[in-house]
């Protein structure tokens, strides 16, 4: 029998799980017992290795699938495969997501496009193709990585901040539709977290972010990885539809 809080007979998927805070998140559920399916492009494979060699009893739980989250039949195909693996998906953390910044005048039609198809049509698109496997479960944990960008607007980013904020519509909305199923759909909000996203920002863009933040430092992964770890827990069902702040104050 698995102990209480444990996430052992668990499966689940996280869309660019092998670096980032899609990495730390991948680290802290494989080490709570989960089987984890990494979804990712193909440089993503030798990183889920890198990741799984951090790894010490839990490396073998966590597994690489290539699919491009903009690309419906990668998703549907590359889930199919999970389900063929491991019988069953158990959570979906939609945490894939890119940055192509301007401001509106500059930003070219192909920046915004691009940005959306990933940032937001891509959590559809995994949503849309684990639902089915989650409805006959009558279970699921979905958890979609939104941004503070979304809740506040950001200069530069209309692209990102349009995408983040659709995502919170399309959790709230899933969560209501899914509520009946056992399947909680929820939003984790990140402000400023130590990433290669961060580290492509201009250094005075990155200073600025600190200066502005109450806790007066950026975040780490792992500080978003607990709480989706949080929402995973079968503990969690109650919680759907909602969205969580990990911002150190910027945004409240
Ligand atoms: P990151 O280090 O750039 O990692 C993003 C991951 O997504 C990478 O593994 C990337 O793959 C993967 N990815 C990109 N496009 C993909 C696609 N089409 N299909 C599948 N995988 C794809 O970013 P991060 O900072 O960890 O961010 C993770 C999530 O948190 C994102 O949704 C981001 O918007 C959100 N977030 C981040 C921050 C922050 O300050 N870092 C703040 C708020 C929200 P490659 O490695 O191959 O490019």
């Amino acid at each position: 029998m698995k102990e209480q809080g444990s996430l052992q007979g668990r499966v689940g998927i996280v869309t660019g799980g092998a670096r980032g805070i899609g990495g730390a998140i991948s680290r802290m559920l494989a080490d709570d017992g989960a089987e984890v399916a990494v979804f990712g492009l193909p440089a993503d494979r030798d990183r889920t290795e890198t990741l799984r060699a951090r790894l010490n009893g839990s490396a073998s739980r966590v597994h690489f699938y290539e699919a491009n989250v903009g690309e419906y039949e990668a998703c549907r195909r590359a889930v199919a495969q999970v389900v063929a693996d491991h019988g069953r998906i158990d959570f979906l953390v939609n945490n894939a997501g890119i940055t192509a910044d301007h401001t509106v005048r500059k930003m070219t039609v192909e920046e915004w496009q691009a940005v959306l198809q990933v940032n937001l049509t891509g959590p559809f698109f995994m949503i849309k193709a684990v639902l089915e496997t989650m409805v006959e479960q009558k279970y699921g944990r979905i958890v979609n990585i939104s941004s503070v960008v979304g809740e506040s607007g950001n200069f530069g980013q209309a692209n990102y901040a349009a995408a983040k904020a659709g995502l919170i519509g399309l959790t709230k909305t899933v969560a209501l539709e899914m509520a009946r199923n056992s399947i909680t759909v929820n939003a984790v909000a990140p402000g400023f977290i130590e990433t290669e996203m961060t580290k492509a920002m201009p250094t005075a863009a990155i200073e600025s972010a600190i200066a502005q933040t109450p806790k007066q430092r950026l975040g780490q992964p792992e500080e978003v990885a607990h709480v989706v770890r949080f929402l995973i827990d079968d503990r969690a069902g109650y919680i759907t539809g909602a969205v969580y702040n990990v911002n150190g104050g910027w945004y409240m």
